[in-house]
């Protein structure tokens, strides 16, 4: 699949609920060029949804901002999911990745949810052969970030 396409459509998706919530959505791609790379569309989907959906439902009074980014390294291809939302403190962090872990109970409660997003993410980046992580300021933004496999030149040929 072309990732340059793919993540235009998906973002063209999610754009007008997003927008409808007061949520701004920009996708910095690194080129315009197709971007061969070595996915299931449905499953790829499902994570970019997941780490969004939190994006949106972890956020705070200000303005939201969620920026969807592309690094293109020689072996595989970076998508980075940046919100300016609440936040993740630096305790909680090394957990959000495992299956119903929920940070902090007060706010989690107002926003619902059964703390698996980030650990079928976590599963399906794997599935792809990627890693996936996260960093974070508690107060001013997260940042999820995972990996995928290029396809290789032979692939590619096919794939573009
Ligand atoms: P579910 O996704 O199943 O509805 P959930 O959102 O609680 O529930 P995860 O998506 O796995 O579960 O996230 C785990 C925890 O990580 C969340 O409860 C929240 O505390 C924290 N978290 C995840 N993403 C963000 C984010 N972008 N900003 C702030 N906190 C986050
Ligand atoms: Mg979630």
């Amino acid at each position: 699949a072309d990732l340059t396409a793919y993540l235009k459509d998906c973002a063209e998706d999610m754009q007008f609920d997003m927008e409808k919530n007061g949520i701004r959505l920009t996708l910095e791609l690194s080129s315009q060029d197709p971007l061969p790379v070595i996915i299931d569309r449905e499953k790829l989907k499902r994570v970019l949804t997941n780490i969004t959906e939190n994006a949106q439902k972890y956020r705070d009074k200000k303005e939201g901002h969620i920026r969807v980014f592309v690094v293109e390294r020689p072996e595989f291809v970076l998508i980075g999911v940046h919100d300016n939302g609440q936040g993740i403190p630096s305790d909680v962090l090394p957990h959000i990745f495992d299956r119903f872990y929920r940070g902090d109970p007060s706010r989690s409660t107002q926003t619902g949810g059964s703390g698996l997003g980030l650990a079928i993410a976590k599963q399906i980046v794997e599935e792809h052969g990627g890693k996936i992580w996260a960093s974070s300021r508690y107060g001013e933004g997260t940042t999820v970030q995972f990996t995928i496999r290029k396809a290789d030149q032979g692939e590619r040929r096919i794939a573009t």
